[in-house]
């Protein structure tokens, strides 16, 4: 279902006891009833963390990935499986740093797709542009590619479980932020190839969230188009009161 979605990827940062300190403050901060806060945290920290967050009504926790395989010999990765029996049943997949450094490819992430949908897992699927791509004006067609690569093999019924995050690649930790214009042009062209797909009801139904560089000073600009539904934020979301703040921007 469509919502406001604030989302917090802490990617590999904060040790143990800052983990849990900014977990706690997040919890018990005023949020909106109608936003839901979704904290994509280190592997490490999902067990006590998604404990933490079992008794609050909008906070939820995320693993930041999750393996196309249920078991077996992978060292080093986590499956969908394991994440469901610690109560975690969201992920992130598609992050531009894990197509980036771990050469996650569109064919990698649709078994991923499959794999954490097949599991009832909700998936923040991002997907977004390089610089380069985005001077040269081909983000529409390079997301499209993204799309239809991973996500558009599965049946309408499967965004049910989908969110997606339009990350373009030159906003991200750089503090270049996409206009509220450009976000809002590219959410609403996601939208259409939604609804081209699958039809306008299942494309009204899927929450489009930005990330780039979403902070304080620029989140209720970026929340307030039509089609940005909320926010994945990286940097920001490391600290509670700033983070607290772009909950509050809706
Ligand atoms: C991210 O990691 O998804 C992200 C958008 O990072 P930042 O907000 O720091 O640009």
């Amino acid at each position: 279902m469509r919502q406001k979605i604030a989302a917090g990827n802490w990617k590999m940062n904060l040790d143990h006891m800052e983990a849990v300190s900014l977990a706690s403050a997040l919890i018990h901060s005023d949020i909106p009833s109608d936003v839901q806060v979704i904290l994509a945290v280190p592997y490490v920290y999902l067990s006590e963390l998604a404990e933490m967050c079992s008794a609050s009504e909008n906070v939820t926790i995320s693993a930041q990935n999750c393996h196309h395989e249920n078991s077996g010999a992978y060292t080093g990765e986590i499956s969908a499986d394991m994440l469901l029996s610690l109560g975690v049943d969201t992920a992130v997949l598609g992050h531009s740093e894990r197509r980036m450094y771990f050469n996650e490819s569109d064919a990698l992430l649709k078994q991923k797709m499959d794999q954490c949908l097949a599991n009832d897992m909700t998936v923040i699927f991002c997907c977004g542009e390089a610089k380069e791509t985005r001077e040269s004006g081909q983000q529409n067609s390079f997301v499209e590619s993204q799309l239809i690569n991973s996500l558009f093999h599965l049946e309408a019924s499967a965004f049910e479980n989908i969110i997606i995050a339009y990350e373009p690649i030159w906003a991200i930790g750089t503090g270049l932020t996409a206009s509220p214009e450009q976000a809002q042009e590219m959410h609403a062209f996601i939208r259409s190839k939604l609804a081209e797909k699958y039809g306008s009801e299942t494309a009204e139904s899927v929450s489009i969230l930005y990330g780039g560089s979403v902070k304080p000073n620029n989140a209720s600009e970026l929340f307030s188009n039509k089609d940005v539904d909320g926010g994945l934020v990286g940097g920001a979301s490391l600290n509670a009161e700033g983070f607290s703040d772009i909950i509050n921007a809706f």
